[in-house]
């Protein structure tokens, strides 16, 4: 039997429409726009709300300490890098870096994509200027193009149903992906073929033939289950887009409840975090795991209220907190937020986006950063969450399968001059397939310290 949702909830999904927006584009037809999240409302599902009912209590077993949280993928992805090559590049480093954290802490790890809707971005301007001339700024291919011409910066709402097929192939090859074979751990070695002999390839090697070994073990003991041949993986974005998160956003005929339907987890942006904005009341509504980012001017006053606001009942994975203090930062704002949580007692599952607080720019110009201080906010957050009695639960990474020259440093020492062989993200700079190799590594001795 289906459930149909009371008045009062069909209402309040509508609230957030009479509450200050940030961060949305100025579409130039409101009655295009109209049509398409009608159109759009009419569309299938993307993700179903069982499978965010078992993130959340996988959540909640990584806010005790029982599991772990990879979420990584594009800064912003593109409709132009949405190839099958890239994409089974990024789930393959997702997937290596999830065996080295496994194996190396004996820890479960909960694979998500930063992918499969990840098409907006808020910025810190509105407009970009460039030689004279002012135009739109680009927010994201699900809103305009990033070509510097008037026809392609203007907001188009049609490309909120471009994202939305965009986002159903690659959750479809995601699905393809993890449950056809390719994310069997008997195949670890295939995922570092053809790569180069540079030390963490050269690392992860040696850990592949460590799990070669245990596999052959529990074969040989006539162990042969499900979990070694495929994975759960998830899909998360940013829930910024008002109108495009609200279409798809459904009434789960089993239990009556709102889902967000398209991703199992969204999160809310240091940007678009105000108490009385409509992000939070939107998301505050929906049955989804959901995350928000906290910057280093948060204070534990902020932080408590938005757990009120987002987890009322105080659920256990039901809220994420994503600290993104910079490393200069986290070891004096972190504690006092981490404390007052603890000591009130709410349920928050605590992961690190070391990337979003030490972003720079390189004296070339580059929109870059450093991998040894991503590496250091990493640090910090063990040491402040281990200091604290609360748990490191996680870790949110901008990161890419490519080889691409974004983050300076790591083992193959990326410089400024090489930033410019392959920088091609539209936004911020992604960590390559051996730097996120490498940072596994790493998390992966703390995570067993
Ligand atoms: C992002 O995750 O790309 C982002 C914009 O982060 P934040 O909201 O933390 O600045
Ligand atoms: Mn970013």
């Amino acid at each position: 039997m289906s459930i149909e949702a009371p008045p009062e909830v069909l209402d309040g999904l509508r609230h957030w429409r009479t509450l200050p927006a940030r961060q949305q584009p100025t579409w130039p037809d409101p009655e295009e726009l109209a049509r398409v999240t009608e159109e759009l409302q009419g569309y299938p599902p993307l993700v179903f709300a069982g499978e965010a009912d078992s993130l959340r209590a996988k959540l909640a077993m990584a806010a005790e300490g029982e599991a772990f949280l990879l979420q990584g993928g594009d800064c912003a992805e593109t409709f132009a890098e949405s190839t099958a090559d890239r994409i089974r590049n990024k789930i393959r480093t997702i997937l290596q870096m999830s065996a080295v954290l496994t194996y190396g802490a004996s820890l479960p790890v909960i694979k998500m994509g930063r992918m499969a809707g990840q098409f907006a971005k808020p910025r810190s301007a509105d407009t970009e200027t460039r030689e004279g001339v002012t135009l739109p700024v680009y927010r994201g291919d699900a809103v305009n193009g990033h070509a510097f011409t008037e026809q392609s910066r203007t907001p188009d709402p049609q490309r909120l149903l471009e994202a939305y097929h965009r986002s159903a192939t690659i959750i479809n090859l995601i699905r393809a992906f993890t449950y056809g074979g390719f994310a069997d751990l008997r195949e670890v070695h295939q995922w570092n073929r053809g790569f180069t002999a540079n030390p963490a390839y050269a690392r992860y090697e040696v850990l592949a033939n460590e799990i070669d070994r245990a596999m052959r073990f529990m074969r040989a003991a006539g162990v042969d289950f499900d979990a070694l041949r495929t994975v759960d993986m998830y899909t998360s974005h940013e829930a910024l887009l008002l109108d495009y998160e609200a279409a798809m956003t459904r009434i789960d005929s089993r239990s009556g409840h709102p889902y967000n339907t398209s991703a199992h987890f969204l999160w809310i942006g240091e940007r678009t975090r105000q108490l009385d904005g409509p992000h939070v009341d939107l998301l505050s509504r929906v049955h989804n795991p959901i995350g928000v980012k906290l910057g280093p001017t948060t204070t534990a006053d902020d932080a408590l209220a938005l757990a009120d606001a987002l987890n009322p009942e105080n659920e256990r994975g039901r809220l994420t907190f994503i600290t993104r203090m910079g490393a200069g930062r986290i070891r004096e704002v972190l504690p006092a937020l981490a404390e007052r949580v603890r000591a009130e007692g709410r349920n928050v599952t605590w992961v690190c986006d070391p990337m979003h607080g030490n972003t720079i720019t390189s004296p070339s110009g580059y929109k870059t950063r450093e991998f040894s201080t991503v590496i250091d906010e990493v640090h910090g957050f063990f040491e402040v969450h281990h200091g604290v009695g609360t748990v490191p639960g996680g870790l949110h990474v901008e990161l890419t399968g490519d080889d691409v020259t974004e983050v300076l440093g790591g083992s193959e020492h990326v410089d400024e001059e090489a930033l410019a062989r392959r920088y091609e993200t539209l936004v911020d700079p992604r960590l390559n397939h051996q730097q996120s190799l490498e940072m596994a590594f790493d998390v992966a001795e703390m995570l067993r310290d």
